[in-house]
């Protein structure tokens, strides 16, 4: 059985970066759904939290990571588009799996980690940091450590890793979308 997780959105192609999740949610409200008697701006705020943000160095855009209530996630979604501020902003799933930065294993973060040594990001053996690694050879050690086939073809983490596309597909297949 899988467990039911909070499903998770993600504001895409955000301009202002300094929006408060307040101002976010009125903006939201407001421009998109005041017209929709399901929704208040108080009780939309009442049912998502921020997770995190995301930008890119060197880009103006960034994103904003919301845990949602169903019902929230399921009208947000549906939309796909919003309008916020002048912006108009994509909504998505948030379905990444989180890679752990010691054991480079999906699935938790490094303080849930229960192995003892680093794992290395560049090669895939398990004794030193990436930052200390003198092999050659580059691997992606989430691969090599299950023994796959085809772990030196990318590195640790990259888009097309097997090991990461079966964790976020694990992952949105435990989202509750109902
Ligand atoms: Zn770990
Ligand atoms: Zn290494
Ligand atoms: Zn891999």
């Amino acid at each position: 059985m899988v467990s039911i997780i909070r499903p998770y959105c993600s504001f895409l192609d955000l301009e202002n970066k300094g929006y408060t999740l307040q101002e976010t949610i009125n903006a939201v409200w407001e421009q998109n759904f005041s017209d929709d008697p399901k929704w208040t701006a108080a009780k939309m705020l009442g049912s998502c939290r921020l997770a995190f943000r995301k930008s890119r160095r060197g880009s103006s855009q960034s994103a904003m990571i919301l845990g949602c209530s169903v019902e929230l996630r399921n009208a947000l979604v549906q939309r796909g588009r919003l309008y916020i501020g002048w912006e108009s902003c994509r909504v998505e799933d948030f379905t990444t799996a989180i890679c752990c930065p010691k054991c480079a294993q999906y699935g938790h973060g490094e303080r849930k980690c229960r192995q003892e040594a680093n794992t290395c990001y560049r090669c895939g053996v398990l004794d030193h940091k990436s930052e200390d690694c003198k092999v050659e050879s580059r691997k992606c050690a989430t691969c090599h450590r299950f023994g796959q086939k085809g772990s030196e073809t990318h590195e640790t983490g990259a888009r097309d890793c097997p090991a990461r596309t079966h964790a976020e597909k694990r992952m949105a297949e435990a989202t509750a979308h109902f």
